[in-house]
């Protein structure tokens, strides 16, 4: 499958950047279009803040323009009406994603896992759940059913080939991102209200990435990212 376009769909400021930005930068390179949905702005974010939950939004949507641009990400769209926190797999939301999947009309949608994680308890934040679940509704059946929302007929239906899973306990496709760690590091430090206080940050990234590559046989000294491959065409 020759890739040409890419929707990233997470809950929250900072998922792509943990999950993926070293394999977007990649594909930015070869010059592949990738587009970034959000659901939610990150409202219930931030650590010793001194905002209320619309300053954080406001601050965390800057924040996440600031990272995909170190990656070379330019579209980076929110959707409105969801809040941190309180995602579900709703109807809407199914709709609201399969409206920028017509509009995007991507080979590849990257986005969180639907299932509990219980390695580690992050990747298996409750809006995470949501926002895969409901994206994968939508890349199957919604976007590629012509009839499936009325408010959507003047949208070409489309169908995702394939779907990557961040977070999951069974990956199946590992990207060697040595190359794009450190364009990696600058995305997730660009995500100050979120990371700004962790000491030692970059040297946690360098060993979580790492010790990925060692699971996936690339050997010492190398990054890797863990995708779960979902075929959807
Ligand atoms: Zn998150």
């Amino acid at each position: 499958m020759e890739i040409t376009r890419v929707l990233v769909v997470t809950a929250h400021p900072d998922d792509v950047d943990f999950g993926a930005a070293g394999t977007i930068a990649q594909f930015v390179d070869k010059g592949v279009e990738v587009t970034y949905l959000l659901v939610t702005s990150g409202d219930a974010g931030g650590n010793e803040r001194e905002v209320d939950g619309a300053g954080m939004a406001e601050l965390r949507r800057a924040e996440q323009a600031e990272a995909a641009k170190a990656v070379g990400v330019t579209d980076v769209r929110f959707l409105s009406g969801y809040r941190d926190g309180r995602v579900e797999p709703t109807i809407e939301l199914r709709r609201d994603i399969a409206r920028v999947i017509r509009q995007v009309r991507p080979e590849l949608v990257i986005t969180s896992t639907p299932e509990r994680n219980y390695q580690f308890i992050g990747p298996g934040h409750p809006d995470h759940r949501a926002v895969g679940g409901a994206t994968l509704d939508a890349v199957y059946p919604d976007a590629r059913n012509p009839y499936a929302y009325a408010e959507l007929a003047d949208l070409e239906a489309w169908t995702v080939g394939e779907v990557w899973l961040l977070g999951g306990t069974s990956p199946n496709h590992f990207v060697d991102i040595t190359d794009t760690i450190d364009r990696k590091i600058t995305a997730l430090t660009a995500h100050a209200s979120q990371v700004g206080h962790r000491e030692g940050f970059e040297e946690f990234v360098r060993e979580r990435w790492s010790g990925i590559a060692l699971k996936a046989g690339l050997g010492e000294g190398r990054y890797a990212e863990a995708f779960q491959v979902v075929p959807t065409a």
